[in-house]
């Protein structure tokens, strides 16, 4: 059962009525519940400004790091998630010194699942209001079954990299951190130690952290066997078809190559959760820089074999020009049409379109779709032509779009 944490009073009164509450109240809404459970709390802004940075930090020292919300810092294109003076109306400072005793308490499972069982109702009732909405698409996910927390953490100008920490043991993890300074902002914020760093493959937007990381935390640095020269600091190396155990939770390593020769994606089967780096993205796939197309279909294949509910976890944030190019390939894709419109609502205000659902993209990414007649028509791929065919004239034309 995967649980996203989604009420508030103006949700339930909106769910009461036929009136679906306005986006902004939902992320507002989000922010304050994250609270009172303490699940987490995400930074979600992209840090290209030293300047600007320390101003969110003032802030956020100023008023707790207990709710957050998107709003535009100034009039340049740099958009900050910035901490609001008040939470629910009172003062955000006097909130967190109300609660200081619970915030231990409240992490665990055990607590955690009472009050999911309290409040089951409404969370129930909001779950449909949520997915209209596409707030499951917000920064912090918390898998409530399998006790995995996942935290996006934006990074360099549109990478994603994953924080993943048990609440049981308290082990952290962080999926391909292209830089080491968000994670140690991430980490501090919530005073967590680091113990492994996975990375999906080799490239230095994946791993750029790696070094500084493993020297602050001694963490340990998991990554492809084949991979093991080019990954800085690697410690295990794995294979296709491994188990690895994340504090208790079993990892299964899917070899994906394609976008490079050693790209490997980590799934969750527990957590319902994948990360595929480069090589699954939303309404796309990864460049075929070592990889041919028959490779990367063969990937995709894997993928495809998973439950359709795994949530997609990738490495960038390229879900809106995916959009576009997906729309000029497949234009009468009605369900790409509507997923085109709220991925750019999301963008508009900033928010994360990931993760995605695999049952999302096989409807959507042209990637997946390679036996789609409208897809094949509108590129010229013949009838005849295998998928893995028509995969490399997609990608092709992706990369000339
Ligand atoms: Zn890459």
């Amino acid at each position: 059962m995967q649980m996203q944490m989604l009420c508030s009073r103006s949700l339930v009164s909106s769910a009461m009525s036929t009136t679906l509450p306005s986006t902004e109240d939902v992320i507002f809404s989000y922010a304050c519940i994250e609270f009172f459970f303490e699940i987490s709390v995400v930074n979600c802004e992209w840090n290209e400004d030293e300047r600007k940075r320390n101003r969110v930090e003032k802030q956020r020292k100023r008023g707790g790091i207990v709710c957050q919300k998107w709003e535009k810092v100034d009039s340049t294109n740099s958009e900050y998630m910035t901490v609001p003076d008040s939470v629910c109306g009172k003062p955000a400072r006097r909130m967190v010194c109300v609660w200081p005793g619970i915030r231990q308490i409240c992490l665990r499972k055990n607590l955690m699942y009472g009050f999911m069982q309290l409040f089951s109702f409404p969370f129930k009732t909001l779950r449909g209001v949520s997915r209209s909405l596409g707030v499951s698409h917000l920064c912090s996910i918390s898998n409530m079954s399998s006790s995995l927390q996942i935290e996006l953490i934006p990074c360099l100008r549109d990478n994603y990299a994953y924080l993943l920490h048990d609440l049981d043991t308290g082990t952290v993890g962080v999926v391909d951190p292209s830089e080491s300074l968000p994670i140690v902002d991430a980490l501090s914020r919530n005073n967590r130690n680091l113990n492994y760093i996975l990375n999906t493959h080799h490239h230095n937007d994946h791993t750029g952290g790696n070094v500084d990381l493993k020297a602050r935390y001694g963490a340990k640095v998991i990554g492809s066997n084949i991979d093991r020269d080019r990954i800085p600091g690697i410690d295990i190396g794995l294979n296709d078809g491994d188990t690895w155990m994340f504090a208790g939770h079993e990892v299964h390593v899917i070899a994906t190559p394609g976008h490079t020769k050693g790209h490997i994606s980590f799934y969750f089967p527990a957590s319902g959760a994948i990360f595929t780096g480069d090589t699954l993205f939303s309404l796309s796939c990864g460049k075929l820089f070592e990889g041919t197309p028959e490779q990367m279909h063969l990937s995709l294949e894997k993928l495809l074999l998973l439950p359709e509910n795994t949530n997609i976890y990738c490495g960038h944030e390229y879900t809106l020009s995916n959009s576009k190019f997906a729309l000029s390939v497949e234009p009468g894709n009605e369900e790409l049409q509507s997923y085109a419109a709220n991925i750019a609502n999301l963008r508009k205000k900033n928010l994360p379109t990931i993760p995605t659902t695999l049952k999302k993209e096989k409807l959507c990414n042209p990637f997946l779709r390679t036996s789609s007649q409208e897809i094949r028509r509108t590129l010229n791929i013949p009838a005849n032509a295998s998928d893995a065919e028509a995969l490399g004239v997609i990608r092709q034309a992706k990369d000339n779009f």
